[in-house]
């Protein structure tokens, strides 16, 4: 008999719900991760007060009530909404697109009927049903204006490729509303773990096994050797040595500075959406929380960055080529019958948090029928 049921590697969202599900069910658990903190991309760093966010700004929302109500068993979430400013220039939008949006691009606009007027005129240059690419996505949900003030600019940088090669369903991803609601999300529930993401992961693993600073592929066999099954949540492609090739991702390289002032940019997230700043975003973290009270402030400019096997794997490319690479090794993943593929990087998905703990009650289910 070995030693644990499950040996799960990465303690991000997908190992750590999976673990504390499986130990509730009374399973042995042993959880390792590479990185020398748990939390995988939601790790939160308390820094004179402030719950920095070192792998990128993470804003909760849901329309699950299941994962919903597990994340606050948890910890309690703020009632922070995600609202971003787009800077272009010196000009300044709100986001995600909606009648504030508009009525500051067009000055005759101030009701829905005003926008869509010049949405609908915008739109005929296409007159398109099916976009093929994020460019044709983009003019037909907004038109050119928007696109090439707000959307173009940004795109480019984030993924270092012209809009017209890359997949319609990344803008899709972005309401489009004809009312004065900032609103980033649609989602039911939203919010921030007062206290940060790591607490809420640290209670999650409460009493699990851990080990951190240990790659799995360092002792592989010794690894497979202690559980019944492993449960992977790393890289698909490194998973299997990259035997039919290379995945590819996009990385983003984190500027930090603290600023003596209490109010740097006004709110949590601007966009900057042209191409005069290589940064994308600029994430001001005490925002986040409306209890911090330092006198000081942490801003973090956010530059998207190629990816190499030297950095982290923050963004999946889900283009036809890497799809169709990535569904070749998802057949060769259906064949480990002893291990467990989940997360954003081991199923090669753009997930959001919600996604992948909905996904791990999904195996843990599957897993215990
Ligand atoms: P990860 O968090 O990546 O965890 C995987 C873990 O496995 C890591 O800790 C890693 O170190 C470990 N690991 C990998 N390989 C090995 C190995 N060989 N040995 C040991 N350990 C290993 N989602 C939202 O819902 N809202 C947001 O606002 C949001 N913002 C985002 C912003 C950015 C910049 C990014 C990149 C993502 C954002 N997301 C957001 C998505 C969110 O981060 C992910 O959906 C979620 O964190 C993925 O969890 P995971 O467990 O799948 O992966
Ligand atoms: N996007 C944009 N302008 C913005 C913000 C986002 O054009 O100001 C586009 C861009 O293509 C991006 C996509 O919308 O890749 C999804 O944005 P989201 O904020 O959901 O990305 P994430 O939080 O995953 O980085």
């Amino acid at each position: 008999m070995k030693k644990y049921d499950y040996l799960i590697v990465g303690a991000g969202l997908f190992g750590a719900t999976f673990a504390n599900k499986m130990k509730e069910n009374g399973k042995k658990v042993l959880v390792i991760d590479k990185r020398k903190n748990v939390a995988g991309n939601v790790y939160t760093e308390n820094i004179d007060g402030i719950h920095v966010h070192k792998y990128g700004a993470h804003i909760f929302h849901t329309d699950y009530k299941d994962v919903w109500d597990y994340v606050n068993s948890f910890v309690e979430f703020n009632r922070f909404t995600n609202s971003p400013i787009a800077r272009i220039g010196d000009e300044i939008y709100n986001m995600p697109f909606n009648m504030n949006t508009f009525s500051k691009l067009w000055k005759d606009v101030i009701t829905p009927e005003d926008a869509k007027k010049h949405i609908d005129e915008e739109k005929k240059e296409l007159n398109c049903k099916n976009p093929k690419n994020l460019e044709e996505q983009a003019i037909s949900l907004v038109g050119r204006t928007i696109y090439q003030k707000l959307i173009k600019g940004y795109t480019e940088k984030q993924w270092n490729r012209s809009c017209t090669e890359l997949p319609p369903f990344i803008i899709k991803r972005l309401p489009v509303r004809f009312t004065y609601d900032n609103n980033y999300f649609n989602d039911r529930y939203q919010g921030i773990p007062i206290g940060g993401y790591t607490k809420m992961v640290e209670k999650m693993l409460d009493g699990i096994e851990l080990k951190l600073n240990t790659d799995y592929f360092d002792h592989k066999e010794e690894f497979d050797n202690l559980a019944n099954k492993i449960v992977y949540t790393g890289m698909l492609d490194e998973y299997f040595n990259f035997k039919l090739g290379r995945l590819e991702y996009r990385s983003l390289r984190f500027d930090t500075k603290t600023y003596d002032t209490k109010n740097y940019q006004g709110n949590a997230v601007v966009n900057y959406t042209g191409h005069d700043q290589k940064y994308t975003r600029v994430i001001e973290h005490k925002h986040f929380d409306n209890t911090c009270i330092s006198d000081k402030t942490i801003v973090t400019y956010e530059y998207p960055d190629d990816w190499n096997p030297t950095k982290e794997a923050y963004y999946v490319i889900n283009d036809d080529k890497n799809n169709k690479l990535a569904d070749e090794y998802r057949n060769l993943a259906k064949k480990e019958k002893n291990v467990i593929f989940g997360g954003r990087l081991a199923d090669y998905k753009y997930y959001d948090m919600d996604d992948v703990i909905k996904e791990a009650f999904n195996c843990v289910e599957k897993e215990l029928r």
